[in-house]
């Protein structure tokens, strides 16, 4: 029989008891976590959000009491009223922040009771991240899931006073809205009240933040909620939340200090220290450099092996001497079997005209100098394992050879991908035996010791870096043309912008990345502000002016109205809490996500509609079934 709650009132939450207060009348709720019977006593675990005190029911202070505590199963929600006592040497829990103390109850009220769920909050780990998703809200019990939406509330908050500190306002743009060209599909919405015409779910503020500039607002943030329909990946989500910021008359150096602060406010409200400023690298420096252009800096980089071999050395090993000989290097790996270098094989993304060498025994035998020579340039130690990757003649992929001064080629830029992606899924794969991630995890761990006030260091654990001098457009094997490597309001260098048709693979972007431990955390740009040069962007993109006008002719229109120049970031902010939670999917860091295939468990969505509402909407299902 359940109790109600009456005039109760909560005075204390579980985890905040302390020996300080033995002695204390308290009355506490929460859910029964565990229960343990010893017959005359009956120890309950209460759990709230603040964490858990130990309830003890003894049947000659509290008969009534013990027999509901006989009762009451996992997960029932109870009050318990009691004093506050001290625990016997031999009874305490050192492993409890509350473990010194216990409640010697006097009262016990049983408010609700609880199905059995197919796991317990009390569980350490669950397997079936099926079953958690579809019980997310016993899921979220745990207190792994409480101190990750507690982590997410406070580098939020602190995000929001940092930028509003620099002078940012909050500001809301609609959900309903037109579609946002971020190169993703869209969400679409059907109109009920015009028959056949649809609103899309934005995939980003763009357009609206910057028609706030042209509005006079000067500086705008948002931590908004976009949409892109794509495939999920561990951190990847159909709907994401960014911090999104824009602002007027600034230089690429302005938004990088304002990102600067109020990232490093973020990391130190969860006890973590981000050293200022961020280390920067042009995107051909750090394809030289990683092969990527979000490089993990713990790891070591690629490594120049050309001199390490002769022209007569590249031809018998079949290698393509105009292209770059990198090797890459995952420490501490030990020696690996045919087998388990054949393992890695598939990890290797053939599709990018380069081939590589694993074998290092057998390259010296044929090649002992090279061989030698390879390893020390790569500064290997012994157990190191090496691979050297570079263009194959034999696969040639179909890309611009175009060359501009001092910059990569597309084709170069395919092998050094090619490398760094083989780097960074080989040290995911070893990461046990390099433990260049552990002192991410463990600071991860520590963090939860430290606060704002005492932030613990966090530069050897967190490698911020701003990616600089991205190409504007990249050749696009497929269909062998020159596409926009960015969204179509970024701004060209202006210096470059007289190649934009005769020479778009000369074109830098005036924009940039953040990438930190090899996540890409955001991006952003200096935007076009003036209607020509935008006009002229479309045009290279092989928008027509009619079309152009369809998809974006308000933002052109506004264009005309008096923009200053103006330029932005967003930031995602599911991927900084992910990050700081020390988590490997966005999942564990959204409250209610979508599975890979892109449902929710619990709610059942998506979900199909009634007959009425789609004929409201003048809408009629083409699926045969
Ligand atoms: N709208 C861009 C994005 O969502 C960010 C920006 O350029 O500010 O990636």
């Amino acid at each position: 029989m359940l109790d109600f709650l009456g005039s109760l009132e909560r005075t204390h939450h579980c985890g905040d008891l302390r020996a300080a207060n033995a002695g204390q009348q308290v009355v506490l709720m929460g859910w029964v976590n565990r229960r343990r019977d010893h017959g005359n006593l009956i120890f309950l675990d209460l759990r709230d959000r603040s964490g858990i005190a130990q309830i003890v029911l003894d049947k000659e202070l509290t008969p009534e009491g013990h027999l509901k505590g006989e009762q009451v199963r996992p997960e029932y929600v109870v009050a318990a009223v009691g004093k506050v006592r001290l625990r016997g040497a031999d009874a305490t829990n050192p492993k409890m922040p509350t473990g010194e103390i216990e409640i010697e109850a006097t009262q016990l009220l049983v408010l609700n009771d609880a199905r059995l769920a197919p796991f317990s909050p009390a569980e350490e780990a669950i397997q079936n991240e099926e079953v958690r998703l579809k019980y997310r809200y016993v899921d979220l019990r745990r207190p792994e899931m409480q101190r990750n939406f507690r982590l997410r509330h406070d580098i939020t908050l602190a995000i929001r006073e940092s930028l509003s500190n620099q002078g940012f306002l909050e500001i809301e743009t609609p959900i309903l809205t037109k579609s946002t060209p971020e190169g993703a599909r869209d969400f679409l919405v059907p109109s009920r009240v015009h028959p056949g015409e649809f609103y899309a779910l934005p995939q980003s503020p763009q357009i609206f933040k910057q028609i706030l500039m042209i509005s006079g607002c000067d500086r705008y943030f948002q931590i908004a909620r976009c949409f892109r329909d794509e495939d999920l990946r561990a951190d990847r989500q159909l709907e994401f939340t960014q911090v999104d910021l824009e602002m007027s008359f600034p230089r690429r150096e302005d938004v990088f200090a304002v990102v600067e602060q109020f990232l490093a406010a973020g990391f130190k409200a969860v006890g973590v220290t981000l050293p200022t400023p961020f280390p920067r690298i042009t995107y051909d420096d750090a394809m030289r450099q990683f092969g990527t252009d979000k490089p993990d800096l713990r790891l070591p980089g690629l490594t120049d092996v050309r001199p390490a071999f002769t022209d007569e050395n590249l031809a018998t090993l079949q290698i393509d001497p105009a292209l770059p000989v990198v090797a890459l290097r995952v420490p501490n790996v030990g020696e690996l079997s045919r087998k388990e270098r054949e393992d890695n094989w598939p990890l290797f993304d053939q599709k990018k005209g380069a081939k590589f060498i694993d074998d290092f025994k057998r390259l010296a035998k044929g090649f002992a100098e090279a061989a030698a020579k390879v390893r020390e340039l790569a500064g290997a130690a012994e157990g190191d394992f090496v691979i050297i990757v570079a263009g194959d003649p034999a696969h040639h992929v179909k890309a611009s050879d175009t060359k501009f001064e001092g910059r990569l080629s597309e084709r170069e830029i395919n092998v050094y991908a090619a490398a760094g992606n083989f780097r960074t899924e080989l040290s995911k794969k070893y990461a046990d035996r390099h433990g260049a991630f552990d002192v991410t995890e463990q600071t991860v761990a520590d963090a939860h010791e430290h606060s704002a006030q005492d932030p613990m260091d966090g530069s050897t654990a967190f490698h911020p870096i701003w990616i600089v001098d991205f190409p504007m457009f990249e050749y696009d094997l497929a269909s062998a043309k020159w596409v926009p490597a960015h969204h179509p309001f970024t701004s060209p260098y202006e210096a470059d912008m007289a190649n934009l048709v005769s020479d778009p693979a000369s074109v830098r972007a005036n924009c940039y990345d953040l990438a930190m431990n090899g996540m890409e955390l955001g991006s952003g740009s200096i935007r076009i502000h003036r209607k020509d040069v935008q006009q002229q962007i479309f045009k290279s993109l092989g928008i027509s002016d009619e079309d152009a006008h369809a998809r974006f002719g308000f933002f052109l229109d506004a264009l005309e109205y008096g923009t200053p120049p103006h330029g932005g970031i967003a930031l995602g902010l599911d991927r900084i809490v992910m990050l700081l939670a020390g988590a490997s999917n966005l999942r564990e860091v959204i409250t209610f996500p979508k599975t890979a295939k892109a449902i929710d468990l619990m709610a059942e969505a998506p979900t199909q509609v009634s007959d009425q509402q789609l004929k409201e909407l003048h809408i009629r299902v083409a699926l045969k079934s």
